[in-house]
C-alpha cells in the first residue's frame, strides 16, 4: 500500500506516514476501513493483491507495514490480540520442543505456556532472564525458542537483549521479545539480534484503551512466511476497524511516550522518597539494579512502574481502590492512568509460590502512568497513601 519510505526518515515521520500513501483515487489521508470480506478477481486466481480478508486486508496491510517500519523489521503481522500473536510464535515449535522463558512475564503468557501448551508436550523452563548464566544453563539441545519481556511485568526488571540473543543463537534457538512495555519508540529488539518482536497492540501502540490487538515483526522472510501461514490457517486476525484504530494510535506514539516517560520519571523519583514506599521499581532511577543495561538499550524508560508498600494486604487493597485520578483496572498504556494489584489481579493466575519466588509480593502495586497533569497524579497518590497506609 505504500512505497517504502527511505531509511533515513526519522521515527516520528515513519510513525505518521509508513504503511500508507494518500489514496491515489480519492486522496484519502487515512487508510479507509476496508469492510469487505472478499475481493473481486480479474480471472480465476488473478487477484489484485487481496482475495479474502482473513488472509489479507488493505487496512491490515497498512498497519502491518507501519509496525514493521517502526520496529525496523521488514515484515509485520497483525492479530486479533496480543495473545493470538504470542500463540502464533508457539505454532513454530515442533512437538516435544523446549522453551526458555523469562520468569517475570505477562500473566496471560504464563497461562498460555503452562496451562495450554504443556498439555501439547511442549516444555517450558522459567528462569531469571536478567541473569545470562541462568539462561545459558537452561538452554538444551531441545530448546527451540527463548521468550523474554523487557522491562518485565510487573517488576520492571531489565533483560540484556543482545546477550540473550547471542545465547539463543549459540543454542540454535529463536529469540522472541515481547516489546509491549517499551514500544519501538523506546526500544527496538531487532537491533539487538532478536528474531521476532511481539506486541500487544492493546497497550501503548493503540494507546487509547479502545481496541484489542497483537502483532509480530521479523526481519527474516522465512520466519515471516511461516508466521503468515499460521496467521491465515488459525485465523485469529484483526478486523479492519481495529487496524484503523491502532494506526491512529501509532501516529502519536512518539509524543505520547515522551510524556508517559516524563510523568513516570517524576512520580518514580517522588515515590522513592516517600515514607510509605519501600521500593520503587523503575528502570530510569539510578538506583535500579539494571539501570545501565536499560540506559544502553532503551531511549527512555516508559510509563510503567511498580512500588512495594510496607503494609498489610488489606491496606494495600484500600490504597489501590481509593485513588481518584488513577483508575483501578488491569491493562496499561492508555492515555489515562491506571493502578492495579498484581498479586490478586493481573498475576492472580500465577501460582502463589511462584509469585513469591518471582517477587510479586502482596505489597506490590503497579502503575500505568498516563498523560494527565503530573501534579494531579502526584496529589492523588499522596492523599491516598496518607489515608490508607500507616507510616
Ligand atoms: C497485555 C499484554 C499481553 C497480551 O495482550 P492482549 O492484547 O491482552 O491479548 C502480552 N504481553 C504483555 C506484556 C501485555 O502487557
Amino acid at each position: 500500500m505504500t512505497d517504502d519510505l527511505p531509511d533515513h526518515d526519522d521515527f516520528e515521520t515513519r510513525a505518521i506516514h509508513a504503511g500508507w500513501d494518500p489514496d491515489p483515487k480519492t486522496g484519502a489521508i487515512m487508510p479507509p476501513i476496508y469492510a469487505s470480506s472478499t475481493f473481486a478477481q480479474d480471472a480465476p486466481g488473478e487477484d489484485r493483491g487481496y482475495e479474502y480478508s482473513r488472509t489479507g486486508n488493505p487496512t491490515r496491510t497498512a498497519l502491518e507495514d507501519n509496525l514493521a517500519s517502526l520496529e525496523g523489521g521488514a515484515h509485520g503481522r497483525a492479530f486479533a490480540s496480543g495473545m493470538a500473536a504470542i500463540n502464533t510464535v508457539l505454532n513454530l515449535l515442533s512437538a516435544g520442543g523446549h522453551v526458555v522463558v523469562g520468569r517475570d512475564v505477562y500473566g496471560g503468557t504464563h497461562r498460555l505456556f503452562t496451562d495450554v501448551y504443556e498439555d501439547y508436550d511442549l516444555e517450558f523452563s522459567f528462569v531469571d532472564a536478567t541473569d545470562p548464566d541462568a539462561v545459558a544453563e537452561a538452554i538444551t539441545r531441545k530448546t527451540e525458542l527463548v521468550w523474554i519481556e523487557t522491562p518485565t511485568n510487573p517488576l520492571m526488571q531489565i533483560v540484556d537483549i543482545e546477550r540473550v540473543a547471542a545465547l539463543a543463537q549459540d543454542g540454535d534457538a529463536l529469540l522472541a521479545v515481547d516489546n509491549t512495555f517499551a514500544t519501538p519508540y523506546l526500544q527496538r529488539p531487532l537491533e539487538y539480534d532478536a528474531d521476532i518482536v511481539a506486541h500487544s497492540l492493546t497497550k501503548y501502540l493503540g494507546g487509547h484503551s479502545d481496541v484489542v490487538g497483537g502483532a509480530l515483526i521479523t526481519e527474516d522472510p522465512d520466519i515471516d512466511d511461516r508466521l503468515g501461514f499460521y496467521q491465515n490457517s488459525v485465523g485469529a486476525t484483526p478486523d479492519p476497524f481495529a487496524c484503523f484504530l491502532v494506526l491512529r494510535g501509532t501516529k502519536t506514539l512518539p509524543v505520547r511516550m515522551d510524556r508517559h516517560s516524563e510523568n513516570a520519571r517524576t512520580l518514580a523519583t517522588w515515590l522513592d522518597d516517600h515514607p510509605a514506599v519501600e521500593t520503587v521499581h523503575y528502570p530510569g532511577l539510578g538506583t535500579h539494579p539494571d539501570h545501565d543495561v536499560a540506559t544502553a538499550q532503551m531511549d527512555d524508560f516508559g510509563g510503567m512502574l511498580s512500588v512495594e508498600l510496607d503494609a498489610p494486604l488489606e491496606a494495600v487493597r484500600s490504597f489501590v481502590s481509593e485513588t481518584e485520578v488513577f483508575t483501578l483496572a488491569e491493562s496499561l498504556g492508555g492515555v489515562e492512568s491506571l493502578i492495579e494489584h498484581p498479586a490478586t489481579m493481573t498475576h492472580g493466575t500465577v501460582p502463589a509460590e511462584e509469585r513469591r519466588e518471582t517477587g510479586i509480593t502482596d505489597g506490590l502495586v503497579r502503575l500505568s502512568v498516563g498523560l494527565e497533569s503530573v501534579t494531579d497524579l502526584r496529589a492523588d497518590l499522596a492523599k491516598t497513601l496518607e489515608n490508607t497506609i500507616d507510616t
